[in-house]
């Protein structure tokens, strides 16, 4: 049984007294996390809301292990990714999380196949001689089976959204984070981001969704707020919605 669909570890991120500062000139600091806890379970569909600055990705950051906390713990798939190497981290975060960034962060020159193949080829979960097909199955889910062998600046934002998605999915990560994916998309293209993350729910990742579309945010079940480098709201706004695990 996979790890995404095993019943071992639901607890899919745990944070634990969050701090992060910056250093600020030379004595200073600023410090942005300001002491958060935080548990996701297994199959949640999470959107982080609050104001601009307020430490929303810097909180991705430390989830994904892209940057490390000043104090505290940040436990994602049962790794402790405050505390694991560089190497460890880039080797964990390759098959366990996937991200999706405001401005899709394709690689110009590689295809839109190319671009989706890239994080199997690092990560070796996948063999070489499957992954082509797999991205072409990962391709087809966001509709752009058509558009395999473009390069990312001929197609629209928000196929290049749908393509870092499915770039996103490449290693079937546990858990899929994204910052504010549909900043940069249309409304209609932004309801299909939306469409496919709630599909990746129904099939058992976990996802985490900054957003600052108040529409969006709405319809996801839960809903945490950051204000000033702490969790100042989180409520389960869909309930009606939401059936739970
Ligand atoms: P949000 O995503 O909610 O808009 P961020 O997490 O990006 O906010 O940033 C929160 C604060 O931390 C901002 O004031 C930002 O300037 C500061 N900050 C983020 N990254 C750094 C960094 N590497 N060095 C110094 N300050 C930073
Ligand atoms: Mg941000």
């Amino acid at each position: 049984m996979s790890e995404k669909n095993g019943s071992a570890n639901s607890k899919v991120v745990l944070l634990n007294g969050v701090i992060k500062s910056f250093p600020l000139g030379d004595d200073a600091e600023v410090t942005v996390l300001k002491g958060v806890n935080l548990e996701v379970q297994r199959g949640e569909f999470v959107s982080i809301v609050g104001p601009s600055g307020n430490g929303k990705s810097t909180l991705l950051n430390m989830i994904t292990g892209i940057d490390r906390p000043s104090a505290g713990e940040v436990i994602v798939t049962g790794q402790p990714v405050h505390s694991m190497s560089e190497n460890d981290l880039a080797a964990w975060r390759g098959d366990h999380v996937g991200i999706i960034f405001q401005f899709f962060q394709m690689l110009p020159s590689l295809s839109l196949l190319q671009n989706v193949m890239l994080p199997m080829d690092f990560a070796n979960k996948y063999e070489s001689k499957e992954r082509e097909q797999r991205a072409l199955e990962l391709l087809d889910i966001v509709d752009l089976s058509d558009q395999a062998n473009k390069l990312p600046g001929m197609v629209s934002g928000g196929q290049q959204q749908r393509a870092a998605i499915a770039r996103a999915l490449a290693n079937d990560p546990p858990l899929v984070v994204a910052d504010e994916p549909t900043g940069n998309l249309d409304s209609r293209s932004a309801a299909d981001v939306f469409n496919l993350f709630n599909r990746l729910v129904k099939e058992g990742t976990t996802m985490l969704m900054v957003t600052h579309d108040k529409e969006l945010a709405r319809q996801v079940p839960r809903v945490i707020e950051i204000t000033d480098g702490r969790i100042t709201r989180d409520e389960y706004a869909g309930a009606a919605v939401w059936t739970g695990y």
